[in-house]
């Protein structure tokens, strides 16, 4: 019998973290300060030092985040956002907020955006690109940044799955004129609830994103901008900076695990994700491509092994997207990856014995992933 794995295992975090961690958060309680408090303030000046950067603004969400940078480089209605056909809906959603298009490109072999077919989805309303970092991978930022100069175009970074990911030497986040993280609590840095928060250098977006998160409020009561409240909530900048301290260890297991599971894949026959920059990967997840998707799902889950698919449908597929006018065919790739992909369990405290378990169960799933 193999043994039960979660896909992810907050609770496990949690047991490991408690005593660090609910001390801060008595803190934050008996402080009553649960606005905007220090510890917001704390949490941002460390993340903004983290990822390379000199800002950094706490947001309610990763959505949250997408959507102020994007107004904040003041994109709206009749402009066109380059972004992935790939991705986590939301990265879509957040363009649509604001009333932009979002303008899909096809993904590469690594699961990123195309930058060879970024030429091809400019037009004169072009006013961002926008590169997700996904499964935990920098997207190659030179032929970003490259195409985006050329095109006189903004670059928000959604690293919402690539916290501490390294492109070059340098974190993701730090490369586009904005870099955007989630902190839900699957994420490689995650909050107890939702949490998210915008990267940035130039210090006239880091004022206007302060005031779009909080009302618009330059002094308490006078509004300066149609704001939002969008704001991180102190609780929450207290875990997240307990927590931040541990990212480093927790992504280096990530890739220990990670290197694991290509080599006891290798030897049942199945090919490991690319890497395209080995100790730059963070794996927030580990995508694998089988025959037979569902029913190899299926057979896990009945062994206990937890397994997801990011995604399972592409965004131009979606009902909500219907108005884009793309039906199937439209991105092949994308959408024979959408039938093939399958994320297997992937969390900091991952155990040897288990990743054994996890492939164990692919390799009697043999008869389902061949062709
Ligand atoms: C999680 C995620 C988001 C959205 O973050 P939330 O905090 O859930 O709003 C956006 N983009 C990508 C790629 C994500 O994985």
């Amino acid at each position: 019998m193999t043994m039960q794995v979660p896909f992810v295992d907050l609770k496990a975090q949690f047991r490991a973290l408690s005593q660090e961690v609910v001390p801060r958060m008595m803190q934050v309680m008996e402080s009553a300060s649960f606005i905007l408090g220090p510890d917001v303030a704390l949490f941002e000046e460390n993340f903004a030092t983290y990822v390379g950067a000199r800002y950094c603004v706490g947001v309610e969400s990763g959505t949250a985040a997408l959507e102020l940078a994007l107004r904040a480089c003041a994109i709206g209605p009749g402009d066109e956002v380059i972004i992935p056909a790939n991705t986590f809906i939301a990265s879509a959603l957040a363009v649509s907020a604001v009333g932009a298009r979002p303008v899909l490109v096809e993904m590469d072999r690594a699961y990123l955006i195309d930058a060879e077919l970024l030429e091809a989805a400019v037009t004169p309303r072009t006013k961002a690109v926008m590169p997700v970092h996904l499964y935990g991978q920098a997207v190659p930022m030179d032929a970003i940044l490259d195409f985006a100069r050329r095109h006189g175009l903004r670059v928000i970074e959604d690293a919402c799955q690539a916290h501490g990911a390294r492109y070059k030497g340098r974190r993701t986040g730090s490369f586009g004129d904005m870099g955007c993280f989630s902190f839900y609590p699957g994420k490689n840095l995650g909050a107890y609830g939702d949490g998210g928060a915008i990267v940035c250098d130039d210090p006239s977006s880091y004022e206007t994103l302060r005031l779009l998160r909080d009302l618009g409020q330059a002094k308490k009561y006078e509004h300066v901008v149609k704001g939002d409240n969008c704001r991180l909530d102190s609780l929450q900048a207290a875990v997240l900076d307990v927590k931040l301290r541990h990212l480093d260890d927790w992504n280096d297991a990530r890739r220990r695990h990670a290197a694991a599971y290509d080599r006891l894949l290798r030897e049942i026959g199945i090919e490991p994700p690319v890497n395209l920059h080995h100790e730059g990967h963070v794996y927030h997840l580990y995508v694998i491509e089988v025959e037979n998707r569902d029913r190899v799902q299926g057979a896990l889950s009945e062994r206990g092994i937890a397994t997801g698919v990011h995604y399972p449908i592409p965004i131009h597929l979606q009902r909500a997207y219907a108005d884009l006018g793309l039906g199937p065919g439209s991105f092949e790739r994308t959408e024979q990856s959408a039938n093939r992909i399958l994320s297997l369990p992937m969390f900091a405290e991952l155990t040897e014995d288990q990743i054994v378990s996890v492939v164990d169960a692919l390799a009697s799933c043999r008869p389902l992933l061949v062709a």
